[in-house]
């Protein structure tokens, strides 16, 4: 019979043998990409678990399918329900224009409170990428979701609020900001900071990664960025002690076998060293902005912007394709599923179902060595077999 995941105390997950899951199918591509990522999902843990387990999908609405259902484009059962079930899946949604919602993804992330986007980027073997050797970069990027210059608070030039937020800061601190300029707040919190910092550590224990490379610009900006780095250190030095060694505590003799790595990067730094060093990255903690331009970058070097998975968690959690609704191809089984298939292999490890995981990854990797591929990869490939997202996902099945 299928049963609720529920959260612990210690903030662990009990994932009953039958688990009801959420998914939203998403708008244009979404319910293409779905369908191929499902079939894919129920067939891998059929042959994991032969029979024993099996999830019970639930669709929740959100986006135009909602609209179209219920008048709303995001349905106040679609938060409960992610609250009730604890874990949901979600193809892309259309940014209504007008109508009062800035972004549906953004008020999902708002409401749940999913403070970490956490996007892992890895190579697949055959997909073509910029680069000599992608396949060395092999990073998890936690990117912190509420704070930063993303926080959404700023202020258009020339309005009130802009001019008297400047004519204060000028007076009472002697400052000289132009007087038409416009205005946006960094807040960066130690609650904020240490949250994240905490998840990332408890990830790299639970998945025995080596290293964490706090990234910051906190050369410039001191009292936010600079401040970020600090609180991250010290929720890894006051928390995770007898796990952790600085780099700097690293000397000839010292013996690291078994403890996290931890480090700093100042964010220009980090996007040479991904390329120049990318071997030397294993997981990397960062503020929004800079954790938004590295994910993009990050999944640029493997070749996989297309591919490149997603999830945004808190204490509940949400996995989901990063890209967009690809409207132009809605409907038309052409389109790459491998984001959402990826955002499921994410959701797999983290109710602890890692042969379900491994096996959509192997799958995946064999469809694309052998040069089954959508489109988007074919066109770059040489030799390619182009073949449909529905084609795609039938050879993975056969590839577990
Ligand atoms: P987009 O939907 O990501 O599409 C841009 C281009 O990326 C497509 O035309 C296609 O390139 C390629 N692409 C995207 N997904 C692909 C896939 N699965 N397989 C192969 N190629 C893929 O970006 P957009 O056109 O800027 O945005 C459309 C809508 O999506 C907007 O309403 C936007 O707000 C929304 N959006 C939602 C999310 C989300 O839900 N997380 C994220 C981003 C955007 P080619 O034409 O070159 O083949």
């Amino acid at each position: 019979m299928a049963e609720k995941i529920i959260i612990e105390q210690d903030g662990n997950l009990k994932v009953p043998d039958n688990p009801i899951i959420c998914f939203i199918e998403g708008d244009g591509i979404g319910p293409d990409i779905w369908r191929a990522s499902k079939k894919i999902f129920d067939a891998a843990v059929e042959k994991a678990y032969s029979g024993r387990r099996k999830v019970e999908w639930k669709e929740i609405l959100a986006g135009e399918k909602a609209k179209e259902q219920t008048g709303s484009y995001l349905p106040e059962d679609t938060i409960e329900a992610i609250k009730e079930y604890v874990i949901a899946i979600k193809g892309p949604l259309t940014t209504p224009i007008g109508g009062g919602i800035r972004s549906i993804n953004v008020t999902l992330r708002q409401r749940l409170d999913l403070f970490a986007c956490v996007r892992p980027v890895r190579y697949f073997q055959g997909v073509p990428s910029p680069v000599k050797n992608p396949e060395k970069l092999d990073i998890v990027i936690f990117r912190e979701n509420t704070e930063d210059v993303y926080a959404g608070i700023e202020w258009e030039s020339m309005t009130p609020e802009a001019r008297s937020i400047i004519s204060y800061i000028n007076e009472t601190f002697d400052k000289s900001i132009i007087p038409d300029s416009g205005i946006g707040i960094k807040p960066i919190s130690p609650f904020g900071t240490r949250r994240l910092m905490r998840m990332a550590l408890n990830y790299a224990i639970k998945n025995n990664r080596k290293s964490i490379t706090i990234m910051h610009k906190g050369n410039i900006m001191k009292y936010t960025e600079g401040a970020f780095a600090k609180w991250a250190y010290q929720e890894a030095e006051e928390n995770f002690r007898d796990k952790i060694i600085k780099e700097s505590e690293i000397t000839d003799g010292v013996d690291t076998t078994g403890k996290i790595i931890i480090k700093d990067r100042l964010a220009d730094s980090m996007f040479q060293q991904i390329l120049l060093r990318p071997e030397e990255y294993d997981i990397i903690v960062t503020p929004n902005l800079n954790g938004d331009y590295l994910s993009d970058a990050a999944a640029a070097q493997v070749g996989g912007l297309g591919m490149a998975p997603g999830a945004n968690i808190g204490k509940w959690a949400l996995f989901e394709a990063t890209h967009g609704t690809a409207p132009k191809y809605a409907g038309l089984d052409k389109v790459n599923p491998g984001s959402l298939i990826l955002s499921g292999v994410m959701m797999f490890n983290h109710i602890g179902w890692n042969e379900v995981a491994d096996m959509i990854v192997n799958g995946l990797q064999r469809t694309i060595s052998s040069k089954y591929v959508t489109y988007d990869l074919a066109r770059q490939m040489d030799g390619a077999i182009e073949v449909k997202c529905s084609e795609f996902a039938d050879k993975i099945i056969e590839n577990l």
